[in-house]
């Protein structure tokens, strides 16, 4: 099997973005919240197979972990009430998706982290979303305020709820940041390679995972900088005293593969042990083109993958093993269905 780790719900029916709108300008005008629009079955059903579908077929990959638009998030804008209203709606669209495609979607929440305050509406939609609607994961923002990075790091205890949530839960995190608001930072140009950098080194400096070892992160976009710079990484755990990486970080941490292009994935599958690693897309997201030097899809990975020098062994663990390790509620849903 082909298990696409990162995929957004990028294409979303029109009547759900509008409703975001109105329900910010509702907050900002102290106005009436409008009532979430009827969206038929139809209207998801032709926005998936158009797309995500199409395209995945095309590519002969099987399935996607699937969560909401992760630009569109914005846990900044509105309060925690705009926040958590927002998140429900969005994790109920994903809902209906795998209801829809249950041998193609599985789903990732997002979580109502409004910035400055505690956990608790994450803890509680996260066991809403896990317990009542079946989902795998969630994707936590290390940045709620978009781009001016006023939480504490994540190995500070404001975190810990929702850590332990996850361990209870058995569910892992994809560290995803979400649209920028500051404007030297491009959002899927800089913002989202700078976080998924900034968490990997928070993590080094900390020692998350000796207090929760079962905890499970997925850093996304291939790791950001992390593996083109894995000596500076590795020189850094000396320096701070800290063990080997493959001991302090590595037992818990895994890199997808949204790199867009081959030397950038041969690089990541040569420094990083390939069990950490899951195959992931992002696919229709960050990048949407067409590469003119090899006329395919930036974001079509799996040919990548196909293509690099590694047994057919490490190729099935990164295509299907590590994210049936990673996410075991996938690994269960699977195994029901027999596969
Ligand atoms: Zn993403």
């Amino acid at each position: 099997m082909i298990i696409d780790a990162h995929g957004h719900y990028t294409t979303a029916p029109e009547p759900h973005n509008s409703w975001r709108e109105s329900q910010l300008l509702a907050f900002s005008e102290k106005g009436i919240l409008p009532k979430y629009p009827n969206i038929s079955d139809d209207e998801i059903r032709e926005t998936i197979e158009q797309n995500q579908l199409k395209l995945l077929k095309e590519r002969g990959a099987d399935m996607t972990i699937f969560s909401p638009r992760a630009s569109a998030m914005a846990h900044h804008e509105g309060d925690s009430k705009v926040s958590m209203d927002w998140s429900r709606a969005c994790n109920d669209l994903i809902k209906r998706v795998v209801t829809l495609f249950p041998d193609t979607f599985m789903g990732v929440c997002q979580l109502p982290q409004f910035p400055g305050t505690d956990l608790d509406a994450s803890v509680r939609e996260l066991d809403r979303a896990v317990n009542e609607l079946g989902f795998i994961g969630c994707n936590l923002n290390p940045d709620p305020s978009g781009g001016n990075w006023t939480s504490p790091p994540l190995t500070d205890p404001y975190w810990f709820p929702i850590y332990e949530k996850m361990v209870e839960l058995d569910v892992p995190a994809m560290i995803h940041v979400s649209s920028s608001c500051n404007r030297n930072f491009h959002a899927t140009g800089a913002h989202y390679i700078n976080a998924d950098t900034t968490a990997f080194m928070q993590l080094i400096q900390g020692d998350l995972f000796s207090k929760f070892p079962d905890l499970r992160f997925i850093i996304p976009h291939g790791g950001g900088a992390v593996p083109y710079h894995w000596g500076r990484y590795r020189g850094l755990a000396d320096m701070l005293k800290k063990p080997l990486l493959t001991e302090h970080v590595m037992k818990n941490v895994y890199f997808d593969t949204c790199v867009y292009h081959q030397p950038g994935i041969d690089l990541l599958l040569d420094v990083i042990d390939n069990k950490n690693i899951l195959f992931g897309s992002e696919m229709v997201g960050a990048v949407r083109g067409i590469d003119p030097e090899t006329g395919h899809y930036f974001d079509d990975t799996k040919r990548f993958i196909d293509a690099a020098d590694i047994s057919d062994g490490e190729r099935a663990a990164i295509f299907e093993g590590n994210a049936r390790k990673v996410f075991p509620r996938l690994d269960q849903n699977l195994k029901v269905k027999g596969l």
